[in-house]
């Protein structure tokens, strides 16, 4: 691990001014950032603890949750407004990590988690996202894991936040600081496709502090669910997870939010699949079809393939599942 100076953030403006001349990173749960200092993947010059900062909890009010950054996964999915109106978060959150995982780790240092490439985290590997131009080892190694939407030829990595997953197809809102002042970023627009610069993952600015997340209720009556396939129960990341939202009257869907996880590059919304279900009666085939659209546009490898029927049988599933039908 390289050296570095520690400064505990006393409140915003501090931990903000503090990151906007240094290189610099923030320490909030620490649950992803400890682990790559340690395995020297990240070298921040100074860390900016913000535990103690006042960012921590959950309000409703207006149709929307308010969600402060430093809220543990753990206190979130236990909201008693995330249990009765939003399944689809609680779901992603209570099938991430572990629970000793989920009472550290913070719902900001959720969406800036790294990817868990292999390569990204082996130094003797070549990575674009970790050293620029340097290579991409999982194009022809083992990329089982990776992802099949939004890759580029420099980068197949997947996001690897389930909560990121729904909070897409929510069309949450993420506040964010830096010493110019807040603005709003809607997380549907907050992460970058790799392209050509796979290191450049988000639109922080460098410094910005996430302050927290707004979560607009699903209407009364919607169903919501999170599916997530994985190797093994618990404490695994997704090979492919469907986050859906319906409003159905009549036997029709009045709306439809399909966000897919492990999958794609960032947390990926379908508004193609959204508009194949809109308006008509919800049935097997329109789930189908559904699903056909959301994968559209599919660039798997050899060794993940199998992904894209993974991911079209998660869709269906994942719909059936909301809309109630076997
Ligand atoms: P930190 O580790 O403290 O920070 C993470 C990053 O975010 C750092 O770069 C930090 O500088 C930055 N950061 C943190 N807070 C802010 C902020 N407010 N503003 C700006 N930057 C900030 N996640 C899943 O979604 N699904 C899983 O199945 C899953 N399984 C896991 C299994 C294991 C074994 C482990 C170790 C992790 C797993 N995770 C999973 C990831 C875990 O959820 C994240 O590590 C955690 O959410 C990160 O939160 P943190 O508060 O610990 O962030
Ligand atoms: Fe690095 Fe992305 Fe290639 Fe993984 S897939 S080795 S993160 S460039």
């Amino acid at each position: 691990m390289r050296p570095f100076e520690y400064i505990r953030a006393v409140d915003v403006g501090h931990a903000v001014a503090t990151a906007a001349d240094r290189a610099a990173a923030f320490l909030a749960g620490g649950t992803t950032q400890v682990d790559l200092m340690k395995d020297g993947v990240l070298g921040p010059r100074v860390l900016i603890d913000i535990t103690r900062l006042p960012l921590r909890g959950v309000a409703a009010g207006g149709g929307l949750l308010r969600v402060g950054a430093l809220t543990t996964m753990e206190e979130l999915a236990a909201d008693p407004v995330v249990t009765e109106r939003l399944a689809v978060v609680r779901e992603s959150l209570l099938q991430a990590a572990s629970p000793q995982l989920r009472n550290m780790a913070t719902v900001g240092g959720n969406l800036l988690q790294r990817t868990r490439c292999r390569y990204y985290r082996d130094l003797s590997c070549a990575c674009n996202k970790r050293a620029p131009g340097s290579g991409c080892d999982a194009l022809d190694g083992h990329h089982r894991m990776h992802a099949i939407l939004g890759t580029s030829e420099h980068c197949i990595a997947t996001h690897a936040s389930d909560l990121a997953v729904a909070l897409v197809a929510l069309d949450a809102i993420v506040y964010v600081r830096g010493v110019a002042g807040e603005r709003a970023v809607p997380l549907t627009g907050f992460y970058h496709t790799p392209g050509d610069t796979p290191g450049v993952e988000n639109v922080l600015e460098p410094g910005e502090l996430i302050t927290s997340v707004d979560v607009p209720l699903l209407p009364e009556g919607a169903r919501s669910a999170y599916l997530k396939v994985r190797d093994r129960a618990s404490y695994e990341f997704a090979l492919a997870s469907v986050a859906v939202a319906l409003v159905i009257t009549d036997g029709v869907t009045r709306d439809a939010r399909i966000a897919l996880g492990g999958l794609a590059t960032v947390p990926w919304r379908s508004r193609a699949a959204e508009n194949v279900l809109r308006g008509v009666p919800v049935t097997p085939e329109a789930c189908a079809a559904a699903a056909e659209a959301a994968l559209r546009g599919a660039s798997p490898r050899p060794g993940n393939a199998f992904k894209v029927e993974l991911g079209k049988r998660a869709v269906v599933r994942a719909l059936l599942m909301v809309a109630g039908l076997p």
